[in-house]
């Protein structure tokens, strides 16, 4: 029977194959020189149960779905009101790397904009972690990046249920010409929204975005947050059910660029997409799903990916909103 899911996982990939429209993300050096015909498709249930076809063991920088792991960690760590002061819960409709903060409060509009990443980022508690997130790799950062930066790499190492690593060179080529992720910092600091210096605010932030992942990866910690926050995979708690519910809600909302409202109606599964090519979701309760296809469209998403879910959401009834509750595993058994 598994034999038969991953056959249907690459019916999936195939179709979604067809629409070879789309570019590279330029901005990165890695990511514009990646190989744009790599595909991959994975599911890990709540229950434990996980399947994948493709490019399942690629390695990529997991980027932008960084940000709702280090969401919940922080939520974790210091608690949903102090992390609300910081970092608001509305969704931008904006560019994820716009210059733009609430007005009145001066706070970034919320934690999946690069704005609201970078802020949150600082927000680990990372006070009671060693300093050596990679050892040799990371001695040009600050004692409090490291420390921070191994707390994240910890965490999402958790989520994952395997001991993750950073790829320093797509950190470095980033920093190299992080301007923009810099100007934001800045902009954050000047308003009161960043208690550390903007530098190692990037700095750390982009070693956060190089952590490096497979689409099994993050399935299962998209798994993790369909849990209630236990990995399905080892029974560990990760994060609170509290932490796993808001961080979804703000995924629901905010965690497709500014093309959050149309996924959220058409395809109704709490998501995060990033700039390397990845997109996960997570139905609560039930699964977590995770794509992988580098082509980006305008806002930024996988094309591929985005076909994917689309696919998955119409023909197992996964939306949301739908009335039928369905198990995926289940109902994909008894279609094939
Ligand atoms: N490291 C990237 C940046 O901050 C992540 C962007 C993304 O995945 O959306 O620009």
């Amino acid at each position: 029977m598994q034999e038969s899911i991953n056959t249907y996982l690459r019916e999936v990939l195939r179709e979604s194959g067809e629409d070879v429209s789309g570019k590279l993300a330029a901005y990165i050096p890695r990511l514009r020189d990646a190989d744009e015909n790599l595909q991959a498709l994975a599911l890990a249930t709540a229950d434990g149960q996980e399947c994948s076809a493709g490019d399942d063991e690629h390695l990529f920088t997991i980027q932008s779905i960084s940000k709702p792991f280090v969401y919940a960690l922080a939520l974790d760590d210091i608690g949903l009101d102090r992390v609300r002061d910081m970092v608001g819960m509305e969704p931008s409709g904006e560019a994820f790397n716009e210059l733009s903060l609430e007005g009145g409060t001066g706070r970034p509009l919320n934690p999946m904009i690069n704005a609201g990443a970078i802020a949150t980022h600082h927000l680990v508690d990372h006070s009671s972690h060693e300093q050596h997130p990679g050892g040799q790799e990371s001695l040009s950062r600050t004692p409090e990046v490291r420390s921070r930066t191994t707390r994240i790499l910890d965490g999402l190492s958790a989520f994952a249920g395997r001991q993750l690593e950073i790829d320093w060179d797509a950190a470095e080529e980033e920093y190299a010409s992080a301007y923009r992720n810099m100007a934001i910092a800045h902009m954050l600091k000047s308003h009161g929204s960043l208690e550390t210096e903007p530098d190692e605010a990037v700095r750390g932030y982009i070693d956060q975005c190089s952590i490096m992942v497979t689409v099994k990866d993050i399935a299962r910690m998209a798994a993790t947050l369909a849990n209630n926050g236990v990995n399905p995979e080892n029974g560990d708690r990760v994060i609170s059910a509290e932490s796993a519910r808001t961080t979804l809600g703000i995924m629901a909302t905010c965690g497709m660029y500014d093309a959050s409202g149309r996924w959220l109606t058409q395809i109704g599964i709490p998501a995060k997409s990033g700039i390397s090519g990845g997109i996960i979701g997570v139905l609560p309760g039930q699964v977590g799903i995770a794509s992988f296809a580098p082509r980006l469209n305008e806002e930024g998403s996988s094309v591929q990916g985005v076909a994917m879910f689309q696919h998955l959401s119409n023909e197992l009834s996964l939306h949301l909103m739908s009335n039928q509750r369905i198990n995926v595993i289940e109902e994909l058994q008894r279609r094939l």
